[in-house]
């Protein structure tokens, strides 16, 4: 769910009326009124979503969309005043996901912005059925609980939504920039030593014998696959 929203943006007038609306549906905002100050709140405050302006006094808005894809998949749309087909293009190419030109409608931007809520949705809810059964393992993601042998374990995030993304893939690898991509946001970059860490952590918690691992099969190199028969 999209629940803060970062807007970079220096027009004052813009800024205000976008604040009172998005405020009026519930979101909370930051806002920013240069690049670098939108970075910043980007790094420490964890918004949802990034409504960016494409003109900023101190850098193209281009150049936040690059330096923002390097370390994340969060949802961005350009809102710009900018209505060439070639700045469209550079900023999608870029890696925005949307793109409204002002003069725009607050109703229009705010159907842009569920757009991306539904499709964030999608990417989460990717496992359809509510409880899974393998062998000794029940995972209840509906309830967001873990059983092994009928007695419950508990996992941090990170560990919960690893496991998701093995159930959801079973059978087949699910290799380490996946991994990295689906579970932390990251593109390409992801370590693979950090995940390892993590997938020791939650074999400990799910397997009976985690040096021989029943459930999460090791692929040297690739990536991990979770064995389901
Ligand atoms: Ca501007």
């Amino acid at each position: 769910m999209i629940s803060k929203i970062l807007v970079i943006e220096d027009d004052n007038k813009i800024v205000n009326f976008m604040t009172m609306a998005l405020k009026a549906k519930g979101y909370s905002i930051l806002t920013a009124k240069c690049g670098n100050e939108g970075i910043l709140s980007f790094c420490t405050e964890n918004p949802d979503i990034i409504l960016l302006d494409l003109g900023l006094p101190d850098m193209d808005g281009v150049e936040i969309i690059k330096q923002v894809r390097q370390v994340s998949e969060i949802p961005i749309i350009i809102v710009s005043a900018r209505e060439q087909d070639s700045d469209k293009i550079a900023a999608l190419d870029a890696g925005a996901n949307d793109y409204v030109t002002k003069p725009f409608s607050m109703g229009e931007l705010l159907a842009r912005i569920r757009v991306m809520e539904r499709l964030i949705e999608r990417e989460i809810g990717h496992l359809p059925e509510t409880v899974y059964k393998f062998d000794y393992l029940i995972v209840d993601c509906d309830k967001h609980r873990i059983f092994v042998d009928e007695t419950e374990v508990h996992l941090t995030p990170i560990e919960y939504k690893l496991l998701l993304l093995l159930i959801a893939n079973r059978g087949k690898v699910v290799t380490h920039s996946q991994i990295s991509k689906e579970v932390w946001g990251y593109g390409e970059t992801g370590d693979s030593k950090s995940i390892r860490v993590f997938m020791a952590s939650l074999r400990r918690k799910i397997e009976k014998d985690s040096s021989s691992p029943r459930f999460i099969l090791t692929e040297i190199g690739v990536g991990y696959r979770f064995a389901d028969e």
